[in-house]
């Protein structure tokens, strides 16, 4: 029998900080970097290449969003945080790596997540063909192996997949999660849909993509979709609201009634965005205020977030995407800041388009079944100052090395049920809901005291058995900062008038 001892005992969590970020105003119009000051930059010592090469772009182009900061930060060709910067040898997860997450800490993780879609597939009619797995962001892809290990115990269910789908941009990682699923000599192909794959396990195909995009959407295909840790990875926006003197015509205004018109000599509330450029050369951590947390083991960060002086393509329209931003820009007035994150918004009304089908991919009966496991807040505020940077397990500042750390940030979950429902008109959302209690409800605890059991009964140390269950209850510790508050679940299922809830949303399992 496989090993069931503790997988990361320790290790710092991804959403386990409450960061704070030193802001600059611009003192610059986001196109005027000096001639002299582009030459000072060439001469510059970046702490990466990236950073070199960040810097390159925005002296040509000014400043740019902290979304195309981060986006290259993370998943940039050379040198991103999971495509390459990563010295070979290690990766992100575990004790040699930089944080750890739920499935590298327990099995049980996994298998409920498991349990849930099998509960998920039987309320729904058992459904016998075009049953699809799908798994986005799945890191070294041991979510899947638990999850599969349960699925294969319900044969029909089983029989009924056609194939398991992964949303991958790291090549490191798309490989350790091949190797861990169809084994280090299965072979692998490349075709214009992505990698292929068998799966050693179930011997179905496995399809490896970059994108969700690139799956393709059937109607009469019924998709079990989880992303754990995956949305917090996707580049935010942050923009902060300022007072526009009233002479200035005011787009963001002119749409918002409750705001005063441009054409009166009251001043209108705006949102400018934050933008990223390099710090002043020489600067170190005190001249840029790091705190102190944040400076122990990193250089001087090489960029800061500055305030756009004038609006920017991104803060004429995104703020404006949803009351709940107007809302903010009238209760707290200059200085509220807001941070979105659009490509959350995509993959969610993507997910809810595959569950329920929208205008684009019409779907005779909506099936299938998406959870979402990340941090954020649950009460459907919108994230602030939520941006952080992890190495070693170490909280560092978002912009030194950049490349070298993992830059994170909350996840908007009311944003994520907006755009699904607003997506396809056959889904319901449910939740955010504490994973203490998503995972409480869906039997875990039971499961962890049969792990134990299983483990004292083949004669196991009681290190490995108290690492079992001290393993569990780290997931759904309710403790400041524990797991079991600070994650949360959401999950996209059929619309079925609010007569059927999920199991650990408050539902039972319907066989
Ligand atoms: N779900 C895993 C891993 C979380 S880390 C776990 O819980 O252990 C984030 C994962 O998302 C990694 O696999 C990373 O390579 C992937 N990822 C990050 N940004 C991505 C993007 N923009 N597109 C596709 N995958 C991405």
């Amino acid at each position: 029998m496989r090993s069931i001892a503790l997988r990361a005992a320790r290790g710092c969590l991804r959403g386990q900080f409450t960061p704070s970020l030193p802001c600059r105003r611009a003192a610059q119009g986001s196109r005027s970097l000096s001639v002299t000051a582009a030459r000072r930059d060439e001469e510059r010592q970046w702490s990466t290449p990236l950073a070199k090469q960040l810097a390159e772009a925005i002296s040509a182009t000014g400043p740019v969003p902290l979304a195309s900061y981060m986006r290259m930060c993370l998943t940039a060709d050379v040198g991103g945080y999971y495509t390459g910067a990563i010295e070979e040898g290690r990766d992100q997860f575990g004790v040699k790596g930089d944080f750890v997450t739920s499935p590298e800490i327990s099995q049980v993780f996994g298998e409920l997540i498991g349990v849930w879609f099998v509960a998920e597939w039987l309320a729904q009619g058992r459904q016998k063909q075009g049953v699809e797995l799908i798994e986005i962001g799945p890191g070294r892809g041991t979510l899947m192996a638990d999850m599969l290990r349960t699925i294969r115990h319900f044969k029909d269910m089983s029989q009924s997949i056609d194939a398991i789908y992964m949303v991958e941009a790291s090549p490191t990682l798309r490989m350790a999660q091949k190797n861990l699923l169809c084994g280090e000599d299965a072979p692998m192909t490349e075709s214009k849909v992505g990698y292929h794959s068998i799966c050693k396990s179930t011997s179905l195909p496995i399809v490896w993509t970059e994108t969700i995009k690139s799956i393709p959407i059937g109607p009469e295909k019924m998709p079990f979709i989880v992303a754990h840790e995956f949305f917090d990875a996707l580049p935010i926006h942050v923009f902060q609201c300022v007072d526009e003197p009233a002479t200035q015509k005011s787009p963001a205004a002119s749409t918002d009634r409750s705001s005063p018109s441009s054409k009166t000599s009251q001043p209108t509330l705006q949102w400018r965005e934050m933008l990223v450029s390099p710090t002043p050369p020489g600067s170190t951590h005190s001249s840029l205020g790091t705190p102190p947390s944040q400076s122990r083991s990193t250089p001087p960060p090489d960029f800061q977030l500055t305030l756009a002086r004038t609006p920017t393509r991104h803060s004429l329209y995104l703020p404006e995407s949803s009351p709940r931003y107007r809302a903010i820009r009238s209760r707290t007035g200059p200085g509220a800041l807001i941070e979105i994150c659009p490509d959350a918004s995509l993959y969610a009304a993507d997910l809810a388009a595959r569950v329920g089908g929208s205008a684009a991919h019409p779907k005779p009966r909506p099936s299938g079944a998406a959870l979402v496991l990340d941090y954020g807040p649950g009460d459907g505020s919108v994230p602030v100052n939520s941006l952080r940077g992890i190495r070693r397990h170490e909280r560092v500042s978002p912009f030194a090395e950049p490349g070298l750390a993992d830059l994170s940030a909350d996840v908007d979950f009311a944003a994520v049920a907006e755009s699904a429902l607003r997506s396809s008109a056959a889904v319901e959302v449910h939740g955010p809901v504490d994973q203490a209690d998503f995972l409480g409800a869906m039997g875990g605890r039971e499961r962890a005291e049969a792990l134990a059991r299983a483990a004292r009964g083949r004669g196991a140390a009681d290190a490995e058995v108290a690492d079992v269950e001290r393993a569990w209850k780290r997931l759904v510790d309710r403790g400041p900062g524990g797991m079991g508050r600070l994650y949360k679940a959401l999950a996209i299922v059929p619309e079925n008038g609010g007569r059927r809830r999920p199991v650990g949303f408050g539902g039972d399992v319907e066989a």
